[in-house]
């Protein structure tokens, strides 16, 4: 069978999508000028940027193979420095098993609320904000994680649901929260204690390897709209492409609004799905060693931004010698009207005031990002109609990819493998179609 396989957005997803099935020669629609989606780098005065910080960190063997496959000795392992600034002081990541450092009432704080917590009845975990009081206590609550997810998130944390918490954040024993208030620091907790990232190039240099093989990818090419009953999709350049396979990584509310014959109400679900935006400043310094961090975080209100990284660190490579470089990240409400001039002004007012910044050090290039749709919240909504807005468009025949398709908190990893998943369930129908025209011809045959 000869299948003509299309593909809207060549992210991580959508380049996976493509490179498994690279014998079909799909063809691969991407909005803007190069490949890549959030794993783009930028280029400028010498820096190179991301969009904020895209660092590796791989579970799965199929991924560890494949992408020391297409990047051989690529890549340089790191072990993780994060910190969080707060009461004028830095203490390590993650706050809760680290408090040595802060002020002995925040400690005490921590610490007994922690035992409380340990002591307390379960109770109902469901929302967000219950699940950090039942979890960390009261102390870690008030001082870290409580402030810290509301500046992040935008919304009331009781609206938020807690099934994805389990492994992104996490949760220490009461040896280690006592050991981290007694300053014995609890290193590589978490999900990504070490990670990896590329030596050259930035992040951009994986989308690059995966796209190789692909052959029709077409950028500038926008997807306008799709219609799955005559199977094809049209751009805004007013080209039609036919398809017999569908792939989209679109997010899932955009992929809503493009699809035609849709009932209204699946539409309007699709509509309340909801995400925060992410406003990425990166900036280059004139001074080497602003910080000998990966990144840290800022809870306090005071601070516009939630996190502060230095591409510096992760390789030599993104930052000309003698400089620092930094991505900044501002979260907001998607669709919310950002001054970017008042907000970079409040930043470097706020870098200087936690000492981060000095009255003589010089921007030399600074390069703005605002993702539009960044993280998926995780809220009601999300988990009563997810799953039907997914079947609904299998239904047509359309297969959903990537952390916007499948709308979910997906890492770079997650995304390949849910590319690769598609890929697989076409070949799948191929393989079945091709056998069962072949026993059709045998059986006309014979
Ligand atoms: C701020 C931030 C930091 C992150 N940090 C990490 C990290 O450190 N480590 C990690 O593993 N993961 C990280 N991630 C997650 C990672 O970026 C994603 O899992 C992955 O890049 C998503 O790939 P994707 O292909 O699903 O989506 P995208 O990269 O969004 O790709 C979708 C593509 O579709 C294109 N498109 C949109 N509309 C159209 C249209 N109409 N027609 C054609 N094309 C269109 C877009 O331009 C884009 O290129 C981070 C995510 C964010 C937001």
């Amino acid at each position: 069978m000869t299948a003509k396989i299309v593909i809207i957005g060549g992210g991580l997803a959508g380049l996976s999508a493509g490179y498994h099935l690279a014998d079909f020669e799909p063809v691969l629609f991407e909005k803007e000028k190069a490949i890549g989606g959030l794993c783009r780098s930028f280029t400028q005065d010498g820096f190179t940027f991301d969009c904020t910080g895209h660092l590796i960190h791989l579970k799965n063997a199929y991924t560890k193979e494949l992408i020391g496959r297409l990047l051989p000795h690529a890549f340089q392992s790191h072990e993780r420095l994060a910190a969080i600034y707060s009461k004028s002081t830095t203490t390590p990541y993650p706050f809760q098993a680290n408090t040595y450092g802060l002020p002995a009432d925040v400690i005490r704080e921590c610490v007994v609320g922690f035992v409380e917590s340990m002591q307390a009845s379960n109770g109902d975990s469901s929302n967000f904000y219950d699940w950090v009081l039942h979890t960390f206590g009261r102390g870690i609550a008030k001082h870290f994680m409580l402030p810290y997810n509301e500046k992040f998130w935008k919304q009331d944390l009781r609206t938020i649901t807690s099934d994805w918490v389990s492994w992104s954040i996490p949760k220490p024993t009461l040896e280690e929260v006592v050991d981290g208030a007694l300053g014995l620091t609890n290193k590589g907790m978490g999900y990504n204690p070490k990670f990896m990232y590329p030596e050259n190039g930035g992040i951009d240099s994986l989308p690059q390897a995966l796209c190789r093989p692909v052959k029709n990818v077409k950028t500038e090419e926008a997807v306008q709209y799709v219609d799955p009953k005559k199977k094809y999709v049209r751009l805004t350049s007013g080209r039609e492409e036919p398809y017999d396979f569908l792939v989209s990584t679109l997010p899932l509310p955009v992929l809503y609004q493009m699809l035609k014959d849709t009932p209204d109400s699946l539409k309007s679900k699709a509509q309340q799905l909801c995400a925060v935006s992410v406003l990425n400043i990166n900036v280059g310094i004139n001074r080497p060693g602003i910080s000998n961090q990966h990144w840290i975080y800022f809870p306090e209100e005071q601070f516009i931004f939630s996190r502060v990284g230095f591409p510096m660190n992760f390789s030599k490579s993104v930052a000309p010698e003698g400089t620092s470089s930094m991505y900044i990240e501002i979260t907001h409400r998607p669709k919310e009207k950002v001054n970017i001039e008042e907000i970079f002004d409040r930043v470097i007012l706020d870098l200087q005031a936690c000492g981060m910044f000095r009255k003589d050090d010089r921007i030399l290039t600074r390069h703005i990002i605002d993702i539009e749709c960044a993280y998926v919240i995780f809220d009601q909504h999300r988990q009563k109609h997810l799953q039907d807005l997914i079947d609904y468009v299998e239904s047509r025949n359309i297969l959903t990819a990537g952390r916007y398709g499948r709308w979910d908190y997906y890492s770079m990893e997650d995304s390949i493998l849910s590319g690769k998943a598609a890929a697989e369930r076409i070949l799948k129908t191929i393989k079945d179609v091709t056998r069962h025209d072949h026993i059709t011809t045998s059986e006309c045959t014979s």
